[in-house]
């Protein structure tokens, strides 16, 4: 343990972003405020998806969290007690994304051992859970129950990354978000649409529709939205630490949720109960892992390794990219539909998954091979990452699983200090909304994390559920070094999508030579081994002629990913980057402007 007394520490305690919006009480609108209306100034900062700078810098969906973040740093804390703020934050003010009972990747590079050190937190099935526990399961209600909870990660990644890495206790870094839950955050659009598309559900929980349909309807734009009991839960946390969860009180609570979920009398939705017990939580650990690492034109990128199929997909893409004469759109979505094919073929939480033959250039020149002047047929087969390649070996005949739909869930947060520490860190309760269930009395949703396994039956799937096993994630979150200094770090909500936004944005920089706004901002597609590659509307506006033209087909989708990242662009400057406008735009911020 690396504990560094922060002289500053103490007053961390008393540290939060400024006072919310306004001092309406809870649920209360604010006059006048309406979906286009600006929200009421926030302290001295507005959201802004970019800001350049010195000292630090931080991204994130929310102003709230990218504030808990700037305000750790501005106070001396490193790197990691600010993403844990921020993350501690995204569970108050984007809850249907984020939240303590829900799990994550954390990838950190620490500036003084020069190394890049990994966290799995991903949610884990119960010991009871077999192979066979999804069959017969209709996806739609497997999303809301109780089976689908996974054992939550987040707060043991929180807290071996503090006790590793960070300077601040657990009490410390959370307590900005427990102003923000307590004096409240005004209802965005986002929220309030996140919100209303989940009502039908959310009121078939009567502790879920307590908290968040408070007159039986989603909060209003504009309205200040106060979660008291998440700030006592929070309180409670750091008081007794990640042990009232794992084996006390909290966690006897969660079990009860999931085995008893709390439905409305009168809802006739079937809610299947989980399998989850305290004994599932007291065994679980969050895991140091080897990050995965690629050499990708003169850079070192480095992601997360299984059990997230974010690092090996990324990772072999951009191999397959740099054994091509060229590389445009057409490349990005072929590379990425090989990718994918041996993904979902190799990855899961299983042992003996060949990562390094998957990052290998003799396995990314024999895929590249196979891309041609025109679009390949998808399902393509995956390739034999066996170690034996020849040039252009044509496919085989296995098929590979098709891919689920995916949705907008999930958040990205990156954080650079003072130091040069450098954070990237994805957190999530799966769907939007979790499983629907609020825990009763502690403000917080339970994640559904466990239908990111394959629902079966499916012989020979990596990715069927069993006991203690982790669902395969997609999340990417991703540090790019040159010369074996950080220079960029990325990452993404969207399911599998992140895969396809990491990497496009990856090939925007460092193909297509736009800055980190520009690629960013640039309309998105993906493509996951699928007939059809999901665009945006901007990218098939753009794009959809030349590229049908080479047998590609689309399917239009309203919106990919909402990424953050940071570059750093020289002499000790940060430039931190969110959205400008993919779900509401993020919030960018920097420690100062001036050096
Ligand atoms: N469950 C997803 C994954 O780990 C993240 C949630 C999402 O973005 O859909 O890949």
């Amino acid at each position: 343990m690396r504990r560094v007394i922060v002289p500053a520490a103490a007053a961390l305690i008393a540290l939060a972003p400024a006072a919310p919006a306004t001092a309406a009480g809870p649920q209360q609108k604010v006059p006048a405020a309406g979906p286009q209306q600006k929200v009421p100034a926030a302290g001295p900062q507005q959201k802004v998806p970019v800001a350049e700078g010195y000292g630090g810098a931080a991204a994130t969906v929310d102003l709230d969290a990218t504030r808990a973040a700037i305000a750790v740093l501005r106070k001396g804390g490193n790197a990691v007690d600010a993403a844990v703020a921020a993350g501690a934050t995204l569970g108050v003010t984007e809850p249907y994304s984020a939240g303590l009972a829900g799990g994550g990747f954390l990838v950190y590079y620490d500036a003084a051992r020069r190394k890049v050190f990994t966290i799995d937190g991903r949610e884990t099935a119960p010991r009871a859970m077999t192979a066979t526990a999804f069959e017969g399961v209709p996806f739609e209600e497997g999303v809301t129950s109780g089976l689908s909870a996974g054992v939550p990660g987040t707060v043991a990644t929180w807290d071996l990354a503090l006790r590793r890495f960070g300077t601040l206790s657990l009490r410390q870094a959370l307590q900005p978000a427990i102003e923000v839950a307590s004096k409240g955050f005004v209802v965005d659009q986002t929220f309030y649409d996140q919100t209303a598309a989940n009502a039908a559900r959310f009121k078939d929980f009567t502790s879920t529709a307590k908290l968040y349909l408070p007159n039986g309807a989603p909060p209003p734009v504009g309205s200040v939205f106060r979660n008291p009991e998440l700030a006592d839960t929070y309180r409670e946390l750091g008081r007794r630490g990640p042990g009232w969860l794992y084996g006390g009180r909290l966690g006897q609570e969660i079990v009860a949720t999931v085995k008893r979920p709390p439905v409305t009398p009168g809802s006739t939705r079937n809610v299947r109960p989980g399998l989850m017990e305290t004994s599932d939580l007291t065994a679980y650990r969050a895991l140091l892992r080897e990050p995965t690492k690629i050499s990708f034109k003169g850079l070192d990128v480095y992601g997360m390794a299984p059990p997230s199929s974010g690092g090996s997909t990324v990772g072999e893409a951009l191999n397959i990219l740099e054994a091509l004469p060229r590389v445009g759109l057409h490349e990005y979505l072929e590379s990425s539909r090989l990718a994918f094919a041996d993904r979902n073929a190799y990855i899961g939480d299983i042992p003996g998954v060949p990562l390094r033959e998957l990052l290998s250039d003799g396995f990314a020149k024999e895929r590249a091979c196979l891309i041609g002047e025109r679009a390949l047929t998808s399902p393509v087969a995956p390739g034999s990452p066996d170690g034996s390649y020849e040039p252009c070996a044509r496919p085989g005949d296995a098929s590979s699983p098709a891919a689920k739909a995916e949705g907008p869930e999930t958040t990205h947060l990156v954080v650079a200090d003072r130091w040069g520490n450098v954070v990237a860190y994805n957190l999530t309760i799966e769907s939007t909304g979790g499983n629907g269930i609020v825990v009763p009395g502690r403000g917080v949703l339970l994640n559904n994390e466990l239908t990111d396994f394959t629902f079966g039956p499916a012989p020979g799937d990596p990715n069927l559920p069993g006991p203690g096993k982790r669902p395969r994630s997609s999340m990417a979150p991703t540090l790019v070094f040159k010369g074996g200094e950080p220079v960029l770090a990325v990452g993404s909500p969207g399911g599998a999508t992140i895969i396809t936004t990491v990497l496009q944005i990856l090939v925007n920089r460092y193909e297509f030579g736009m800055s980190l706004p520009d690629a960013v901002a640039a309309p998105r597609a993906s493509q996951r081994n699928s007939a059809q590659t999901q665009a945006e509307q901007a990218f098939l506006d753009r794009y959809r002629s030349e590229l049908e033209a080479r047998g590609h087909a689309f399917a239009p989708t309203p919106e990919i990913g909402a990424a953050t990242g940071l570059e750093f662009v020289g002499r000790g400057r940060v430039q931190a980057v969110a959205e400008p406008v993919r779900r509401g735009g993020g919030s960018a911020m920097v420690v100062s402007p001036r050096r």
